[in-house]
């Protein structure tokens, strides 16, 4: 069950205030440093907000799929690293949530909840991102425990991640039919994680590579059966990309905000440049452009909430494709409304463009969205008729 109406209502006021005073004044140190932010993880955990995502029988406030997603979008508008540093620990949890046996629920959600545990989520690779049938992570079985052995590429949280849910191949010879899914808690032997990679965006969140060098877990911390690891990555996927266009969507909101803001006060040729029609012209069109992608958004999201089918799917894919290069395109017009004061390092407009880029990249590329929702039209024609 999902927190009521008001119980809702109350938390998002807190969280607001949380964005406010705590977030907000942090993000430009939080870039500078490229660290990730202990303490604003600690008070977020306090508010519980990684608390939502987890049923109240694992020490969580319900699975309540909606409120993380909207305060991503919230968070974004203040830190978007911040705001993918969170997110991520609820879209780690779906994998566990959905098939792990009860005594691996029980050991690891309530820690997850508490905000005393950080889920991370192992996909990539070094040699395969966007095709997740070419994994060549392995697990073996041994009598009743599970070796697995490979390395993972880009993993969000990991240098500050205790539970990961890895994907490996069970059946080396059978594509994504062969892939499946383990917890794998940090400190087991064999498990390393590589140091933060340099991003030019979303630094503090840190991503980075973890090696699985014959780690052994027992057979239970498989996630269902064999084979079912790419049905779980791509359920993990739908909810995770809706969390990437809401994080695209706060981010373009506040860069176009400070766009429209400086434009109203910025005088060139006797007025404020808002004036001048080339300015006035960009801003209307990335404003109304911004509030049709805000709708799509919602309205994926309404699609997911009621029934997780192909074209719930299909508009996960198609908000996160139009969120986030809407999200590029705006921050780099924020820029150029701000002339050279763009391109400071002490104002924010160019922390807004650094982090933009990888939207179009993690969850799925741009050019992997267009082709699910190529192969969806193909199918099964539009998924709004
Ligand atoms: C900030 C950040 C956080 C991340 N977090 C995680 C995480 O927590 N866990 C995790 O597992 N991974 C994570 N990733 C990795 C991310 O999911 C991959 O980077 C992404 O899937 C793309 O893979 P790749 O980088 O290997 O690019 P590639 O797959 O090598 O693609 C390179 C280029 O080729 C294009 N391309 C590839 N295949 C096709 C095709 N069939 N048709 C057309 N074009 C194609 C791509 O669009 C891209 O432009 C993260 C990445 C970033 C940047």
């Amino acid at each position: 069950m999902a927190l009521d109406a008001d119980t809702r209502r109350a938390m998002l006021e807190r969280v607001e205030r949380f964005i406010r005073e705590d977030v907000a004044p942090e993000a430009a140190a939080i870039d500078r440093a490229d660290a990730f932010p202990r303490a604003l993880f600690a008070k977020a955990a306090d508010l519980g907000l990684f608390a939502l995502g987890v049923p109240e029988a694992y020490g969580g406030l319900g699975r309540d799929i909606e409120t993380p997603i909207l305060l991503s979008e919230r968070i974004a508008r203040a830190s978007a690293a911040f705001s993918l540093s969170f997110n991520n620990t609820t879209d780690a949890a779906v994998p566990i949530l959905d098939a792990a046996q009860e005594s691996i629920k029980r050991r690891y959600l309530p820690a997850i909840a508490k905000g005393a545990a950080i889920p991370c989520i192992a996909i990539s690779e070094p040699q395969g991102g966007s095709d997740v049938a070419s994994i060549r992570t392995v697990a073996v079985r041994k009598g009743d425990r599970y070796v697995i052995d490979g390395r993972k590429m880009w993993c969000t949280n990991a240098p500050v991640g205790d539970v990961f849910t890895v994907f490996a191949k069970t059946d080396q010879a059978g594509g994504h039919k062969g892939l499946s899914a383990f917890v794998v808690p940090a400190g087991t032997p064999g498990l390393v994680v590589g140091p933060a990679e340099p991003l030019i965006g979303l630094r503090g969140s840190p991503v980075a590579e973890v090696v699985f060098d014959g780690v052994e877990v027992p057979a239970d911390h498989m996630l269902g059966a064999e084979g079912d690891g790419f049905r779980l990555a791509m359920l993990t996927l739908d909810e995770s990309r809706l969390h990437c266009a809401a994080t695209a969507l706060g981010v373009a909101t506040a860069a176009l905000d400070l766009a429209l803001g400086y434009a109203r006060e910025r005088v060139q040729f006797g007025q404020p440049i808002i004036r001048h029609q080339a300015i006035q012209s960009l801003l209307a069109r990335r404003a109304s452009e911004l509030a049709a992608a805000r709708a799509l958004w919602r309205e994926a999201l309404a699609r997911l909430l009621a029934d997780h089918d192909r074209p719930a799917s299909a508009y996960a894919g198609m908000a996160k494709l139009v969120c986030s290069e809407l999200c590029m395109a705006i921050t780099v017009d924020a820029v150029q409304v701000f002339g050279a004061s763009g391109l400071s390092r002490n104002g924010t407009v160019e922390r807004l463009m650094r982090d933009a880029k990888a939207f179009e990249i993690y969850d799925g590329t741009s050019q992997i969205q267009a082709a699910m929702i190529g192969k969806h039209l193909e199918r099964h024609g539009l998924p709004f008729v």
